[in-house]
This record gives structure tokens, C-alpha cells and sequence, in this order.
């Protein structure tokens, strides 16, 4: 058992999310150890913080700074959704909550197909985009640190769900030069090509030197 002191925390509830940030620090930064020292926020008593942000860059930020003033620690936050073309964005920052109850996927994926029933195939292009932030406390009095990348994944959008695995939208988008849905690919696979894994991988280096 190890009793070393947190030192990244990752502002989210989702375990999956951190296990794929662990992962991906494994071996990057000297003397740290990801199993311990890489937790999420309520590990630290961290706040949960109100969204109203209108991106996925200020929504990333508000959770990263909140997490980071509250604990004194480096802190991530990740914010994500789906934007469709021909819906000029949208669900983005709503994608959670588009047919008006927060965390409905089933839902939100029905008002969406249905939506769209009527937008030929050529026109049903859309990506999965997220913002990665980090904010590191301010050293000698200054500011905080602050730092955002972004992650998208582009595909097509399917006109029936397929595919049991993932989550949320998953199962309608087709990613580009792929024959599977996002529900139909294995976690690794997924990460692999996602917006998460490419936002967290593109912050890479202000994470390993907000850590050094
Ligand atoms: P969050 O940023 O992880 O809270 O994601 C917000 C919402 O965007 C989720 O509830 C999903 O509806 C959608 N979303 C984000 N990333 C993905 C993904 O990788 N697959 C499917 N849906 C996603």
C-alpha cells in the first residue's frame, strides 16, 4: 500500500476516463506514480463545478480551474460532445442533455436520428470533439496555468444504432474509413482514434512538465 500524496487529478467522476489518463502518463513523468499520485476528483474533495461555459474549451477550464484552486494540485478536465455538420454544431456543449434530461443516451440518440431522418446521406457528416485543459497553481504569486488542446474524431452518421458497446452517441457514428461503428469497436480501438485520446495525448507535454 502506498501512502504517496496525489499530485494530477483529473475532474471527473468517470473511472474509465481515468484509467485511460493513467495509461497514457505510465512511464512519462519520473517519480510518478500513476496507480496513486493520478486520482480523480472526489479522491481530494475536489468541488463539483456548474458547466456554463459555452465550449468545450471554457467548460474544460472552469472544471480544471475550479479542481486546482480547490486542492492546490495540477488538474485536467475534458469536455466533449458531438457536433453534426448540418446542424451547424449542434448537440455540442448539449450533447448530454439534448433531449432535455441530462444522461438520457437513448434519447438523445432517438431525437437526433429522428431529426436528421429526413438529410441525405452525403450531407450526415459529424465529429466527436473534445477539449483537453490543465491548470497547474500559480508559482511565486502569478497566475494559475492554463492550457487547452482539442481531439476530434470525424465520421458519418448511421440512420440506425449499431454496435452494443460504448456509450452515448457511439453507436451512430461510422468514424472515416471505417466499417464499424463507434459501438462496435473494441475500448482499445476506440481510444486509439477518439477525441479524448487525442486532446489527453496532444497535453501530453504540459503535463509532463507542469508535473517535472
Ligand atoms: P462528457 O464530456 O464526457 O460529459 O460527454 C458529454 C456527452 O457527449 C456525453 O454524454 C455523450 O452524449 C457525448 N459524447 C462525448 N464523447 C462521446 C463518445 O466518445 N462517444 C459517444 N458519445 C460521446
Amino acid at each position: 500500500m502506498s501512502n504517496a500524496q496525489p499530485r494530477l487529478v483529473l475532474a471527473t467522476h468517470n473511472q474509465g476516463k481515468v484509467r485511460e489518463l493513467r495509461e497514457l502518463l505510465r512511464g512519462q513523468v519520473q517519480g510518478l506514480d500513476v496507480d496513486t499520485q493520478v486520482v480523480d476528483a472526489a479522491a481530494v474533495g475536489g468541488p463539483d463545478v456548474v458547466e456554463d461555459g459555452v465550449s468545450f474549451a471554457e467548460n474544460s477550464l472552469l472544471k480544471a480551474r475550479a479542481v486546482s484552486a480547490a486542492t492546490g494540485l495540477v488538474a485536467i478536465a475534458d469536455d466533449s460532445g458531438l457536433a453534426v455538420d448540418v446542424l451547424g454544431g449542434a448537440p455540442g456543449i448539449f450533447s448530454a442533455r439534448w433531449a432535455g434530461r441530462h444522461g438520457d443516451d437513448q434519447a438523445n440518440l432517438e431525437l437526433l436520428l429522428a431529426q436528421l431522418s429526413d438529410v441525405r446521406d452525403e450531407h450526415r457528416g459529424a465529429a466527436f470533439v473534445c477539449a483537453a485543459a490543465l491548470v497547474a497553481p500559480a508559482e511565486d504569486g502569478g497566475d494559475p496555468y492554463e492550457h487547452v488542446e482539442y481531439g476530434e474524431l470525424r465520421g458519418t452518421l448511421l440512420r440506425a444504432p449499431r454496435g452494443a458497446g460504448g456509450f452515448g452517441y457511439d453507436p451512430i457514428l461510422l468514424p472515416e474509413g471505417l466499417d464499424r461503428s463507434c459501438a462496435e469497436l473494441s475500448r482499445e480501438e476506440k481510444n486509439a482514434i477518439s477525441h479524448r485520446g487525442q486532446a489527453f495525448r496532444a497535453l501530453l507535454p504540459a503535463i509532463v512538465s507542469a508535473l517535472s
